[in-house]
């Protein structure tokens, strides 16, 4: 039964990246709702699934048209209106208090941080990703012997201004590795079998757990020093990913490390390990955890998932995410979610009689903004 429980708080959306400013039609505007490499196979659209619903129902009143409209007629009408005004008109009906983006992932084809921030006239602030900027000083011409120091130096220079670091772990070599610092010697001997494979291919795609290893303790540090999170890709995501060794579960020597350096580590995504993140969050001091994108791709479903994320973890720890890329649209849609799926939890709490208004509303509060400004230095 609804109550009076109001979920209207602007929220700190703490890992999103920038939107396209390109006129996409059909097939361009269905690869960003894709976690695929590939396309719908042919006879079928990605729209025949939930998120193309939500984006139909949801989406199509933003652009003037009329709710759950056919697919096309959408894609045409967003090409009409041109993508600078699409993409204003979605990010600045988010209620965002302000945005936490991710730059390390195909910048090149997305709005940077300040363009970000002028379309959703909203703070917008950077994080850094570990591993795309081992990737960016390898393609420099830096020797192995070097790379080290030439990694940590880079790192925190690109960090200067940011209010965390992110790391791709999981993807690009699971947890499952030894979570120690490596040697030196090792890591300029894997600097330079990684070098010698990539030369003359002009990629420099780092996979080497030792590489990794470095980049983590290296980040770490850094995260140490500066008091900012260390965000960790956890779970659902692009293809490259081996699911089954992905269970945050597996992470606890690095997290417990951090743990002892005050460095907090906040579980991005987690799906289908929500449950094990929220674990996470009671045992460990720094684990904070979100269910970002998996609200956007389980549309009507999403409320049960943030359901299970708040089945015993703290609401002390869980941060509002969305996850989004590419498109305006999943900007829109994940605030829209996670606002509808925290009232529907929070008045079945409420029916129930386990917390008072006031509970819910300092949970709303927390998870809204609180949180968040607790672990991250904004201004
Ligand atoms: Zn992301």
């Amino acid at each position: 039964m609804p109550t009076d429980l109001s979920i209207d708080l602007p929220l700190i959306d703490h890992h999103c990246h920038g939107v396209s400013p390109a006129e996409l039609d059909f097939a361009a505007f269905q690869a960003l709702f894709s976690e695929s490499y590939r396309p719908a196979p042919p006879g079928t659209t990605e729209f025949q699934k939930p998120l193309g619903l939500a984006i139909r129902r949801f989406c199509a009143p933003m652009l003037d048209l009329e709710p759950s409209c056919p697919a096309e007629t959408y894609v045409e009408r967003r090409l009409a209106l041109g993508a600078a005004e699409v993409n204003r008109r979605f990010l600045r009906a988010c209620g965002l208090d302000s945005l936490l983006i991710d730059t390390g992932h195909r910048s090149s084809s997305i709005l940077a941080v300040d363009a970000m921030a002028e379309a959703a006239a909203r703070p917008a602030h950077e994080i850094v990703r570990i591993e795309s900027v081992a990737e960016e000083v390898a393609k420099s011409g830096v020797s192995a012997a070097a790379f080290p120091e030439a990694f940590a130096d880079r790192l925190a220079e690109r960090a200067a201004s940011a209010v965390g670091l992110k790391t791709i772990v999981a993807y690009r070599c699971t947890f499952k590795i030894d979570q120690t610092a490596p040697a030196r010697d090792a890591v300029v001997t894997a600097a330079d079998a990684w070098f010698k494979a990539s030369q003359g291919t002009g990629k420099y795609r780092l996979s080497d757990p030792t590489i990794v290893r470095h980049g983590l303790w290296v980040g770490g540090e850094l995260c140490r020093q500066r008091k900012f999170p260390m965000q960790v890709h956890v779970g659902f995501g692009d293809p490259d990913v081996y699911m089954h060794a992905c269970d945050p579960s597996h992470f606890t020597d690095f997290i417990a490390a951090m743990e002892k350096w005050e460095v907090p580590i906040t579980l991005l995504h987690n799906y289908p390990f929500q449950r094990e993140a929220a674990w996470l969050s009671e045992v460990f001091q720094n684990v904070y955890y979100d269910v970002g994108v998996i609200l956007n791709y389980a549309a009507p479903m999403s409320a049960d998932i943030l359901g299970e994320a708040l089945e015993m973890g703290k609401f002390s720890k869980l941060l509002y995410s969305s996850d989004a890329f590419g498109l305006s649209e999943l900007y829109y849609l994940g605030a829209l979610l996670f606002r509808r799926g925290l009232k529907k939890c929070l008045d079945r709490w409420l029916a129930e009689d386990f917390c008072s208004l006031a509970d819910a509303e300092e949970l709303v509060r927390l998870v809204a903004t609180e949180n968040a400004r607790r672990i991250y230095p904004m201004q």
